[in-house]
């Protein structure tokens, strides 16, 4: 056994050498032998049964079928030319058809010898056939005894005939080499207590199994593998922040909060939100760091929890600073909050992009000298040049609109970390939270405040509009306010632009006999102007605001209770979701009204009957994930973890948690890794780290 044997450059297996080596590793990044094996098949073609002519039926995958080929002939000419045979077995006919490598296909066919098929039998013209089947003659029996495994493969890699038949014989010379070893990652009594075979068996039964629980047996070694790996980084970060980082110790609850919560609190808090905050007031006290995900549909009421966490902050003599990701919801929230806590003789400042110079140098002086207790912005803003004397608290809203660093950047520079609350309304399902923000701690405001009344949402095809116009002058009559946005994906996107201005023109000839006030607000605008128009619609000035997503997240006008999304096949699920948590902040009946075209896509119609259905967001979440996979839910790519080669998080949940609850058991044992039998575990951590740098930490 030559323990370096898997680290040999992939150029000298055999069947490679420097040209395929060079695709391998462009298109696949296989450098190794070991990479190449780490290049698992996603699923197996039974090639271990043959089915009659009379079985096939629509659904089947492909399927090999045994008999003789009649006759053969090309019909048709140019584009339409095709190569078209009868196929026959005991049962039955069926056509068999190229289009391609005519020529080469007439010539290898014998007529009327027993031959093996193999293809995807699909329905044309009411009957069966199978296009471009591969044919096997039966002397070749070593292949048709077997289970195939499918690699993904690309166009590059096929013209270099490294399909997934090329790659699978690569993968046969790496693990039948007599030089083959896996080294085994995971102590001995993990693999008994979940049954699994060595690495080295477990190598051949996903690449070449002999039956298909052989193939499912290998399969879920190295799914656990993978995610019992990304469970034991995620655990010992948590481990290690919780002995190492520093947090401040808010032991006292005082003037600021007992003032504010008996004098100033606007209502009563929810249960929930009661609950919400006795764990971050937990959490604050003990001197560890809190690292919190403050979860809550949108409506629920976290920016009340916020700012009382924020009070604990300033009542132990630090600074808070709340940032939000866009102009529109740092303004409301700065406005929110001088108003509710006017009484308290606190200094507030706001810094966003139309902050002006010499205003941003005077507000900085002050969060130095410690002046300015409270730092409201956007985040863009609140980076290097600002230096708080004392910063005990962050609360980052609408959390997944920041990226990674970004956020570790506002207080790497600190000695004591202040304490983190990320606040979002696109809650995530808990298994996909315990991975991507797995050394979180995570709340939820699981209830919206009460005398909420559920949003009614319908679905209405776009030629009915002037129903809905009808509608909507019925209720800015009784005094309610209208939210109508247009798509504007991309802010630079030209005719959805000019979509925008269009529809405000009309909507302002169809409104405005009634003198109705309309206002357009757009990303476009300068701040000065979106801040103007805000307001007025805040005041109630306006009775219709025409809008782009620029209104998506925060926004708080409780009086609004109508939301028209125009073109509503074009948003994302969780995206109207966020739209429709604009209105139905009140204690009115609230609308949102989904307007599309006739003529959209089936996953379109499945996202909009979704939200006809369900005001819970996180249903909505479930879905989404389901509608659009992990990789593309809030900031999940850019976290990198995803970056999984054989796991799903979401489709192998019960493995997930399995390993998970492994990794739990095995660090409450023995924190350290030290104990003899956790060795490999403790090596591979090492090794990792010299190849791929300290783990970068997740919030
Ligand atoms: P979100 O969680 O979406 O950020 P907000 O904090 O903006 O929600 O709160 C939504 C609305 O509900 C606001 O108008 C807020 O004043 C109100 N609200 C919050 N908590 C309560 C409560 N306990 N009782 C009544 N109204 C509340
Ligand atoms: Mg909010």
């Amino acid at each position: 056994m030559d323990k370096n044997f898997l680290h040999t450059s992939i150029e000298y297996l055999k069947g490679v050498g420097p040209v395929k080596a060079e695709v391998l590793k462009n298109e696949l990044g296989i450098f190794t032998f070991e990479d190449l094996i780490n290049h698992f098949p996603f699923r197996y073609i039974d090639r271990t049964k043959i089915y009659t002519i009379n079985e096939i039926s629509e659904e089947m995958p492909f399927i090999q079928l045994k008999g003789i080929i009649t006759n053969i002939k090309e019909i048709g000419i140019g584009k339409t030319k095709r190569l078209s045979g009868t196929f026959r077995d005991n049962t039955g006919e069926i056509e068999i058809v190229w289009f391609q490598h005519i020529k080469w296909i007439v010539k290898s066919i014998e007529l009327n010898k027993v031959c093996v098929i193999f293809g995807k039998p699909s329905l044309f013209n009411n009957s069966y056939n199978i296009v471009h089947p591969e044919i096997e003659w039966t002397e070749d029996e070593k292949n048709t005894s077997k289970m195939q495994p499918v690699y993904s493969v690309t166009e590059k890699l096929k013209s270099h005939f490294l399909d997934s038949k090329g790659i699978s014989k690569l993968i046969g010379n790496v693990i039948n080499n007599p030089q083959f070893s896996a080294e085994e990652t995971l102590p001995d009594y993990i693999l008994n207590k979940n049954k699994f075979a060595s690495r080295k068996i477990s190598y051949k039964n996903i690449h070449a199994p002999t039956n298909n629980s052989e193939f499912t047996d290998g399969q879920n070694r190295f799914k656990y593998e993978e995610l019992f790996f990304l469970n034991i980084k995620i655990a010992s970060l948590k481990l290690k922040r919780n002995r190492t980082i520093k947090g401040f110790v808010f032991s006292k609850i005082d003037y600021f909060f007992n003032t504010f919560y008996k004098n100033y609190l606007p209502f009563s808090l929810t249960d929930a939100q009661k609950e919400v905050l006795k764990e971050i007031r937990a959490n604050m006290a003990t001197g560890k760091q809190m690292n919190r995900l403050l979860q809550g549909d949108v409506g629920s009421g976290k920016t009340i929890v916020a700012l009382l966490s924020m009070l604990i902050a300033i009542d132990n003599q630090t600074q808070a600073v709340l940032m939000a990701p866009t102009e529109i919801l740092a303004l409301q929230h700065f406005e929110n909050i001088t108003k509710i806590t006017s009484g308290l003789g606190l200094k507030t400042e706001l810094l966003t992009g139309t902050t002006s110079k010499a205003r941003k140098e005077k507000i900085i002086k002050s969060i130095f000298s410690g002046e300015t207790e409270i730092l409201i912005g956007t985040h863009a803003l609140i980076e290097d040049d600002v230096i708080f004397k004392s910063l005990g608290i962050v609360v980052i809203d609408e959390q997944h609109r920041f990226g990674v660093a970004q956020r570790a950047k506002l207080w790497n520079k600190y000695d004591t970390k202040p304490h983190v609350l990320v606040m979002t309304a696109t809650p995530i399902p808990r298994t996909l939270a315990m991975t991507v923000y797995g050394d979180l701690d995570v709340s939820k405001i699981g209830k919206l405040p009460s005398g909420r009344v559920p949003i009614k949402t319908v679905h209405r095809y776009e030629n009915r509009r002037d129903e809905i116009f009808d509608f909507l002058r019925s209720e800015i009559s009784k005094g309610r306010q209208v939210y109508y946005v247009f798509p504007l994906i991309e802010e630079s996107e030209k005719s959805d632009f000019q979509n925008l201005v269009d529809g405000f023109e009309n909507l302002k000839v169809v409104f405005g006999n009634f003198k109705y006030k309309l206002a357009m607000v757009h990303g476009r605008m300068k701040a000065k102007e979106k801040e103007a128009v805000m307001k007025l619609f805040k005041n109630g000035e306006i009775n219709l605001l025409v809008s782009t997503t620029v209104i998506e997240v925060g926004v708080d006008v409780p009086n609004a209770s109508v939301m028209v999304i125009e073109n509503s096949e074009r948003f994302g699920l969780s995206q109207l979701h966020q739209l429709r948590g604009r209105v139905g902040r009140g204690s009115k009946q609230s609308y949102c009204i989904l307007l599309s075209s006739v003529k959209i896509s089936n996953v379109a119609k499945e996202r909009i009957k979704a939200m006809t259905q369900t005001n819970d967001g996180f249903e909505i979440a479930n879905l989404d994930l389901k509608l659009r996979g992990p990789g593309d839910l809030l900031g999940v790519r850019q976290s990198g973890l995803l970056d999984l080669k054989i796991a799903d998080i979401v489709k192998d949940e019960d493995i997930l948690l399995k390993s998970r609850n492994d990794v739990i058991e095995i660090l409450k044992n023995d924190p350290n890794l030290s104990q003899t039998q956790n060795i490999r575990i403790r090596n591979w951590l090492d090794n990792r780290k010299k190849t791929h740098g300290d783990w970068s930490r997740v919030s």
